[in-house]
């Protein structure tokens, strides 16, 4: 991180990082000596909230010239895949909090389009991202998330719960039956499965069988989560029998899952809501913080 500016409603850092010395041109495949130029528009990629209000990265993309084909070639940033304007960790927050929500809901409380919550989601299900082999792993959880409300679209997460401070999604599967779960587990080395000692899940009998048959020394935990929530559907179903006086009031109870403002201002709001679904134009947002690009490269720093 070289630079910070305040923006309207966010926060801009200007980022780099290490450069690779060498690199394989993507057109005539010959590895070489990466020869640095770089691009004249800056980059604009949503990270995480800071206090609150959306944060970005902010950088020059730096491009490598093939010295034989003179192939112009992106050299990506370690935070983010090609073709999206949100940091890896962004992708893996969106899809935490799909858990129980629906996309209107988190593109909502992000301030970004719902279409750009479905990307997300999208380019995560087609993801064959391999799973670290060597990675210790004690705790999971598979949860369901609900693509599409009407169209009952369904998908499986499963997600790294050892450090449950730092929860991390490992794999996205179509589906929420046994097979989607066990595509998921299998993601996992023959190891990693007999390492596993909890697996919290939903009270979906699908999940259960997955961990049955894929976790040999697993014991299945119903997560508090869901049991809270099958218990508030059955509060909420005796409230709704007695209580037509009291309308309202249930109402407004059912209101109960409220979501933070992000303390996006409503201008800003509405730049990020702009997204497409083609990939490369999903998130505008460099329209709406057009004057984070604006502070002098290498010149006054805010740090
Ligand atoms: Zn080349």
């Amino acid at each position: 991180m070289c630079g910070y500016e305040r923006i309207d409603g966010g926060h801009a850092f200007e980022v780099e990082w290490d450069l690779p010395d060498e690199c394989v041109c993507e057109k005539c495949r010959r590895p070489q000596r990466v020869h640095v130029e770089w691009g004249n528009r800056m980059q604009v990629v949503r990270d995480l909230d800071v206090w609150g209000q959306p944060g970005f990265f902010v950088y020059q993309p730096p491009f490598h010239r093939c010295g034989w084909c003179r192939h112009r070639q992106w050299l990506l940033p370690p935070f983010k895949r090609k073709h999206v304007t949100v940091t890896d960790r962004f992708e893996e927050q969106v899809l935490r909090m799909m858990i129980g929500a629906t996309e209107e809901e988190v593109a909502r409380r992000l301030g970004i389009s719902a279409e750009m919550v479905r990307l997300i989601v999208n380019h995560r299900l087609q993801d064959a991202r391999q799973i670290n082999p060597q990675r210790e792993i004690t705790d999971i959880g598979l949860d369901e998330i609900s693509l599409k409300k009407r169209h009952k679209l369904y998908a499986t997460i499963l997600t790294d719960l050892t450090d449950p401070d730092h929860p991390r999604i490992l794999a996205v599967a179509p589906g929420r039956d046994q097979a989607a779960a066990e595509n998921c587990l299998k993601r996992l080395s023959q190891r990693q499965r007999a390492g596993v000692q909890n697996h919290r899940t939903d009270m979906s009998p699908a999940y259960a069988a997955a961990g049955k048959a894929l976790l040999p020394n697993s014991q299945q935990v119903i997560d508090r989560f869901h049991v809270a929530k099958k218990l508030g559907e059955v509060v909420d179903r005796l409230r709704k029998k007695d209580t037509c006086l009291q309308k309202e009031a249930v109402c407004a109870g059912e209101e109960a899952v409220s979501f933070a403002d992000v303390g996006l201002s409503e201008t800003t709001a509405a730049t990020h809501g702009g997204g497409t679904s083609e990939s490369g134009a999903a998130v505008r947002a460099d329209s709406g913080v057009g004057s984070a690009v604006l502070f002098p490269l290498g010149g006054d720093r805010h740090f």
